[in-house]
């Protein structure tokens, strides 16, 4: 076996690679640029070596570079873990030639899996479903209408070269496929340098399936089950799980057999994702091969119990598997949540900026379920704009759908993230979301069922009843804590009355508590009685009480006369008051915010790319206003409404943080 291997990467696959390793008994090296001086990779690993600057073309994915930090360091094998240089030929190459062994496929593999339509060709040589389209290069726009007429709307037109969900448009009409060929062929040649387009149908209800493949040198291979991977915006997974609810076992083993003839096609030997997408009536079709760890890996090790970095490195030492087909056992149900630094309230324009507060739930691994977080950052840590905007990955476990999902809000609720923007509260949306439980999902749903963007949730009237009683109690353990504090010692404990109003999301609950030494009865006014019982107190911004004999745990913050409550994606202001003053408050005008609808505000820090107005343009709703960039992402700003420009404030180039005043109308 190995003694030293190098990981090609940062973030949390660093992490995650260096704890097999570790497990194994190998030492690891780190690489690091100048933003990942003081990154958890490098803490971790036994050995780190500088390789340069913050952007990754200047560090992390310069192929000499890192082969001098693998001379440097003397490590016998390489993980590139995923994105990066991880499915780049040349740095496969690289190593040959240096004598170093690539924890990956062979090069041959990676080239013809990194073109779409080689790819594709290849598939359906092997026998492989693939979706129904024209394998050839188009050449102008012309072209791409008549072929996309043949096929019949709709089409997906993609890039050959294409990856990360880029260089894709979906055309209905033959004017879409005109403005579609175009802008793919624009971003692909920006994106990867190669702008070859092909178009095949786009399938409606699609669902992303994926299979999980791992082949050893010597001609053996497994399929490890599949994962769905439906929940995507822009293309791009956001939460994924194995099995998937759709598939019956039929199909399974149908789609795991042609996985698996085309990774034996093309001399595939690690570990490889075959996607594919299912139509609704379970009909499936080759969309591409990733020639690397994918992102969402941890499912498939939750349900099969395969350590499938462990399993990398011993194929790349030359070993023999020693799972069979037949070992491959399915067990319960496993979830994965991407946490994002992207604001869900703001379209989920990435954020970058410290992370203030940092605590994820306590991992678990038990018969009956299990939470795992795998990650790259710490508390008091930099989210950078140099890299991508995943935070962590929580992943949990159980025995069937239902339960996993149940564990997967309570450690969402129980994760604590402060001081940036990040999709959390959307995450516990989705996992509330009837469809989604059910799971009748589609590559569509976020777009379908979040339509205007994410908002927030309201809670439904039992979760918000045990919410008030839960805020009620601990409101009255707060006021107790506060007389006590302010020195009034006589018989406080009489002063703090037992009558209380509640208010939440727009409804008033009058409640009468009776404490004891364990806890309170929260009796509504004509209405049910809750239990609380609670261990919190003042000041502690995680709340885990146990109302009524369940469990609730939710984030508080103290505001005046009440809390910020945040559970399963709602975010909710509750106010605890006496009947005087609810009846007060109620005659008090609510405090309007400054009216900004006539300004174009920077969503997020970055650097405007173009303005593409001027002052005294008219502009329609959805015309572009300009380009901001931030996190590698283009994010064009779009007129809400028909307006007319009358100031701006910046010009490109310019570093804007969030918030400034991008423009002005009239
Ligand atoms: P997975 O299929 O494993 O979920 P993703 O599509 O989420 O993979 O991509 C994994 C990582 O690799 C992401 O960080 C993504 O930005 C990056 N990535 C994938 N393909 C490319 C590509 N062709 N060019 C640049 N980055 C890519
Ligand atoms: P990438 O290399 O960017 O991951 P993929 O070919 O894997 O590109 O496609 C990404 C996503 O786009 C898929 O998961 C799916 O949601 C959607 N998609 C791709 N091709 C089609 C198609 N022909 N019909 C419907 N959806 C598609
Ligand atoms: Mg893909």
């Amino acid at each position: 076996m190995f003694n030293k291997i190098l990981i090609a990467n940062r973030g949390e696959i660093a992490c995650r690679v260096i704890k097999t390793a570790r497990k194994m008994g190998i030492e690891t090296v780190a690489i690091y640029s100048d933003a990942d001086r003081n990154a958890l990779h490098v803490e971790m690993a036994d050995e780190a070596v500088h390789i340069g600057p913050p952007p990754a073309n200047q560090s992390y994915i310069v192929i000499d570079k890192v082969m001098d930090a693998i001379r440097q360091s003397g490590a016998q094998a390489v993980h590139p873990g995923y994105g990066f240089l991880s499915e780049n030929p040349d740095f496969a190459d690289a190593l040959e030639t240096a004598g170093v062994a690539f924890i990956g496929p062979p090069k041959g593999a990676i080239i013809s899996m990194g073109d779409k339509i080689t790819s594709k060709k290849i598939a359906q040589e092997a026998g492989v479903a693939t979706v129904p389209g024209y394998m050839g290069l188009i050449a102008d726009a012309d072209e791409a209408v008549k072929i996309s007429g043949e096929i019949g709307y709709p089409v997906m037109i993609k890039a050959s070269a294409g990856g990360g969900g880029k260089g894709m448009r979906i055309a209905n009409t033959d004017q879409e496929a005109r403005e579609g060929f175009q802008s793919s062929k624009n971003e692909a040649a920006k994106s990867f340098g190669d702008d070859r387009i092909f178009i095949e149908k786009f399938i409606t209800q699609p669902r992303h399936i994926e299979i999980q493949v791992l082949c050893d040198a010597h001609g053996n291979g497994v399929y490890l089950g599949e994962r769905e991977c439906s929940i995507q915006r822009r293309n791009q997974k956001v939460i994924e799980e194995a099995p998937s609810p759709f598939l019956d076992a039929a199909t399974r083993k149908a789609m795991g057999e042609q996985a698996l003839s085309l990774a034996m096609a093309v001399g595939y030997t690690s570990a490889g994702t075959v996607e594919f997408i299912v139509d609704g009536a379970r009909k499936f079709y080759f969309l591409e091969m990733n020639t690397r760890l994918q992102v969402e890996h941890p499912v498939t090790e939750l349900i099969t119990g395969v350590d499938l970095v462990e399993q990398m490195i011993r194929v790349a030492n030359g070993e023999k598997l020693t799972i069979t087909q037949a070992d491959v056992k399915l067990n319960g149900w496993a979830i994965e949540s991407r946490l994002y630094a992207e604001d869900p309230y703001r379209e989920f324009l990435p954020s970058i900026g410290r992370l203030t507060r940092y605590r994820p739930p306590a991992e678990v691994a038990s018969d009956t379920h299990a939470v795992r977080n795998d990650t790259g950052v710490f508390e008091g840590g930099e989210i950078s704009m140099f890299y991508d905007p995943m935070i962590a990955k929580l992943c949990t476990w159980a025995p069937d759908r239902a339960r996993a999902i149940e564990e997967m809000s309570r450690a969402l609720d129980g994760f604590e993230v402060e001081g940036i923007g990040h999709n959390l509260p959307f995450l516990s949306a989705v996992m509330e979301h009837p469809k989604f439980v059910s799971g009748d999902i589609t590559t569509a749903f976020i777009a379908e069922e979040y339509p205007d963007g994410f908002s927030g949730v309201d809670l439904a009237d039992d979760l918000l009843l045990r919410v008030a009683a839960a805020s009620a109690a601990m409101y009255r353990v707060a006021e107790i804590r506060r007389t006590r504090v302010s020195g009034r010692m006589d018989n406080h404990e009489r002063k703090i009355g037992t009558v209380w109003v509640v208010s939440a999301q727009g409804r008033d609950f009058k409640v009468t508590i009776d404490a004891d030494k364990d806890g309170a009865l929260v009796r509504f006014d004509g209405g049910a009685t809750l239990r609380v019982e609670a261990d919190w107190v003042p000041g502690q911004s995680l709340a885990r009480l146990n109302v009524d004999g369940t469990p609730l745990v939710m984030k508080v913050a103290k505001v005046p006369n009440g809390f910020r409550v945040r559970l399963r994606g709602a975010d909710l202001k509750v106010l605890v008051r006496t009947p005087r003053q609810a009846e007060l408050g109620a005659l008090m005008p609510e405090k309007t915010a400054p009216d900004t609808s006539n300004m174009l505000l920077c969503p997020m820090p970055g650097l405007i790319v173009s303005v593409d107005v001027q002052v005294g343009d008219k502009v329609q709703n959805g015309q572009v206003l300009c380009t901001v960039e931030a996190m590698k992402m283009e994010n064009i700003l779009r007129a809400e409404k028909a307006a007319v420009i009358s100031k701006i404030n910046v010009a490109a180039g310019d570093s804007l943080a969030v918030d400034e005043v991008i423009m002005e109308f009239e």
